[in-house]
């Protein structure tokens, strides 16, 4: 852990809430380690914890990525965060989840000075095409009894050696504010704030009513793609997405078709 970096300090994250997240918080953990903070949330919601329960964790021994695979999250080093949410909508109302909570991802960023902070459909954090953060939603449950948990990963400041595991190109605020360290309780209380807010107004409008605020920060907009599907891949140009967050596809012959997330991956052409 870098000397610099504060300790997570429940309390002073609590301060610095809005009003309308603390009144939407149903309870505020913090974890010296957890295994991962998506996990621990989910057995919590096995066990009828309400809606609006949110844990962060100082360190997580397993944390996830989508499909299996790892996200590092070393001992005071990132931000680690995870929101259960109970929705009482039919679980198909839920496309463009993942992309609300991007947004209000970039939002808390910005809110600490991050400027060019970008989202890459589906669930990738960008700084100038460098991974900075990343989400993973779980969900479970039957309509009328489902619940979401939205798993948040941001890099504050990343020991070298522990991050040369990281097979893809990242960045943490670190290096993107050398100037000015950025205060992990402060981007905390603006990410938990926005989360909140931005879920509330998801169950309310769906996807719909933030996708003028997605095309603010896509970073795929008229970039040749290819999207991996489980068995297949397309390409062609990304057109932005559409009311339920799918990627809008256009193909050689013109054509322009939907693609939402689940199990795609999409790779911007070199
Ligand atoms: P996709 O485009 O399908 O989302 P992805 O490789 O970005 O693919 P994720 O599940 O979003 O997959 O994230 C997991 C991947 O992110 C890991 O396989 C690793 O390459 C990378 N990774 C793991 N930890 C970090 C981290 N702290 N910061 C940046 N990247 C990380």
């Amino acid at each position: 852990m870098s000397a610099s970096l504060e300790l997570l300090d429940r309390d002073c994250i609590l301060a610095g809430l809005t009003d309308a997240a603390r009144a939407l918080l149903s309870r505020l953990e913090v974890h010296a380690v957890l295994d991962s903070t998506n996990r621990y949330l989910l057995a919590g919601a096995q066990a009828g914890w309400p809606s609006g329960v949110v844990c962060l964790a100082e360190q997580q021994t397993a944390g996830r990525g989508r499909q299996g695979r790892h996200w590092l999250t070393p001992s005071g080093a990132s931000l680690a965060c995870s929101l259960l949410w109970r929705f009482a909508v039919h679980p198909a109302a839920l496309s463009g989840l993942s992309l609300a909570a991007g947004i209000a991802v970039a939002r808390a960023l910005q809110n600490v000075g991050v400027t060019e902070v970008g989202l890459k459909w589906p669930n990738d954090v960008w700084w100038h095409q460098r991974k900075l953060g990343g989400i993973l939603l779980e969900s479970d449950g039957v309509f009328g009894d489902f619940y979401v948990v939205a798993g948040i990963g941001i890099n504050v400041a990343l020991p070298r050696q522990e991050a040369a595991v990281i097979d893809q190109p990242w960045v943490d605020l670190q290096e993107i504010r050398v100037d000015e360290s950025i205060s992990r309780n402060a981007l905390a209380a603006f990410l938990i704030s926005e989360l909140l807010e931005t879920f509330l107004r998801f169950e309310q409008g769906g996807f719909a009513d933030l996708a003028m605020e997605w095309a603010n920060f896509d970073q795929v907009k008229g970039c040749q793609v290819s999207l991996c599907l489980p068995n297949a891949t397309v390409t062609g140009v990304a057109r932005g997405v559409d009311a339920t967050g799918a990627l809008l596809l256009e193909t050689a012959s013109g054509e322009i078709k939907p693609y939402i997330g689940g199990e795609i991956s999409l790779r911007i052409a070199a």
